[in-house]
């Protein structure tokens, strides 16, 4: 029997709404507690800049019971993505589950000898604590920003200069007739970049340290989804572990997947004028593929080509009263500096002792299939193991998470495997994936399959894969059928 547990849920976007109904489904008492006034996360408006949209096609996008709406265009804006996961959570009662405008201030053992955390809450001016038998965080990896200072910053703004994060370019009309510039390469430095022009801004410049690989919605007229998300292509990426014949293959295969990475290379090259803006990056793609690879901001390369975004590569070193000065020396007169420089990643509320045994020196997590670690009793994670379709492994993530807290995973692991598989894990990444490093570690992709096949097969599901090999290799992930492999585990509730 599994007793029924108090369950706090930290954060209210994709990931608390997937781990708040996966509790709830097996019976848990679910708090959940979102420091904003809404739920959403990174796709709530008051944090979204203008015409921000998926980089992940909708199907690609959504809860296995509950797909995006059929008029939803096929990267959906951000305001249909707010309001479909409100649909979700109307959808299954989520809604009341949840504190609004509630803050997670400190997570530390329970003194009374119980299993379980005791949170430090805090709702307006109130400030209470409140006992749970498990936690699971779900704050994302973009809840900190990264806050940059350079010197003589204060002088630039004493004159009359702005400096934002991304995060706060939320009104487009703040630069009409400014000169702006974007300090970052991400998919957010270029989306404002494009954005920037389109909204009136006199003079746009994009300030970047090195070209990255970046993909386009259509690669050579066919959506990306096609190509990209499926068994066939992430085969060719270097995985972890595998099994000797496993190694042999890849090596007989190395140089068709040397060539076939060399063909996409090329397309993207050519398509989106690489070598015109300087902007081949060295390193190969197959070895740069993460969560860290954007999609290509339409406009952008149409804004170089026309000379409204002008890109200079090297980074801020400084401010004078007319603006940034470049590591190359140049002064940009500019009106407005917006600082697409990301997120820090971190769970700041976790107990300090605690959160040692979580991050290594290096900043790498430690944690098991992303998602628990055994030195971190009676909590876990859901949207740590962050992908292209993170959606769908924050939902198959938590129902992996409410069954390894209610030891009723067909694989349950013992703390000595975890810990071993962690190491596995870790030297993976460092030794023979680097890109496999970003954000702390915590991304699935391109490996989707392999870690859903790892989380379900430790969930007990008898369903894992369609009954047609061709199709399995050679679709994208689909979240319907995710739904039937989850559903094919041995169910339970806990009472
Ligand atoms: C512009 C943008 C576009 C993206 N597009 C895609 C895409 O197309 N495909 C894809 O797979 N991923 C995409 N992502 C990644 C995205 O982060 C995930 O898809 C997903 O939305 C993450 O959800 P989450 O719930 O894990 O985290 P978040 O959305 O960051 O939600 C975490 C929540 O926790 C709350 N919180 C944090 N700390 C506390 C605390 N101490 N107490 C209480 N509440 C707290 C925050 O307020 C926040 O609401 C995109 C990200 C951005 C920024």
């Amino acid at each position: 029997m599994v007793a029924r547990k108090s369950v706090a849920v930290i954060g209210g976007g994709v990931s608390g709404l997937a781990a708040a109904k996966a509790f709830k489904e097996k019976g848990h008492l679910v708090s959940g507690f979102e420091r904003s006034d809404d739920f959403g996360g990174v796709w709530e408006p008051s944090r979204s800049y203008p015409d921000v949209q998926t980089q992940s096609p909708k199907e690609l996008y959504c809860y296995t019971d509950h797909p995006m709406p059929a008029d939803y265009p096929e990267w959906p804006k951000g305001p249909q993505v707010h309001a479909y996961l409100h649909s979700y959570a109307k959808k299954h009662g989520l809604e009341d589950l949840f504190s609004l405008n509630t803050t997670i201030r400190s997570m530390t053992r329970r003194s009374d000898g119980r299993d379980g955390w005791t949170l430090q809450i805090e709702d307006g001016t109130d400030k209470r604590s409140e006992d749970f038998d498990f936690v699971a965080v779900c704050t994302g990896q973009f809840s900190e920003k990264n806050v940059l200072t350079h010197p003589g910053q204060d002088g630039y703004l004493e004159a009359g200069g702005q400096v934002m994060h991304s995060s706060d370019y939320t009104d487009p009309s703040m630069v009409k007739d400014k000169r702006v510039v974007v300090l970052g390469f991400s998919k957010s430095a270029t989306d404002i970049a494009v954005n920037a022009v389109k909204s009136g801004a006199s003079d746009v410049t994009i300030v970047y340290r090195e070209p990255v690989w970046r993909v386009p919605y259509f690669v050579g007229g066919i959506n990306f989804k096609h190509l990209l998300y499926m068994r066939a292509q992430e085969i060719q990426f270097n995985g972890w572990g595998g099994s000797p014949l496993g190694k042999l293959a890849f090596a007989l295969f190395k140089p068709m997947i040397w060539a076939n990475f060399r063909g996409l290379e090329t397309l993207l090259k050519l398509q989106l004028g690489l070598a015109r803006h300087n902007m081949v990056p060295k390193i190969p793609i197959e070895k740069d593929v993460s969560c860290s690879i954007p999609i290509v901001t339409p406009g952008f390369f149409e804004g170089l080509r026309a000379g409204t975004i002008r890109p200079v590569q090297g980074t801020i070193e400084r401010y004078d009263s007319n603006g940034p000065v470049l590591t190359n020396g140049e002064t940009v007169k500019a009106d407005m500096v917006v600082l697409a420089v990301g997120w820090k990643l971190g769970v700041p509320f976790l107990d300090e002792s605690y959160r040692d045994r979580l991050i290594e020196a290096d900043g790498q997590y430690r944690t098991y299939r992303l998602i628990a670690n055994p030195d971190l009793p009676d909590m876990g994670f859901v949207g740590f193991n962050s992908s292209f379709c993170t959606v769908l492994s924050a939902e198959i993530g938590a129902n992996w998470l409410v069954r390894y807290a209610d030891g009723m995973l067909a694989n349950q692991p013992t703390p000595d495997a975890m810990r071993e598989n962690m190491e596995v894990m870790l030297r993976w990444r460092r030794e023979e994936r680097p890109a496999a490093q970003v954000y702390g570690g915590l991304c699935s992709a391109p490996f989707h399959f392999r870690h859903f096949d790892e989380l379900l097969a430790d969930i007990g599901a008898t369903k894992t894969s369609h009954s047609n090999p061709l199709k399995e290799m050679f679709s994208y992930p689909d979240a319907t059928a995710y739904g039937t492999y989850l559903a094919s585990a041995p169910d339970y509730r806990a009472t």
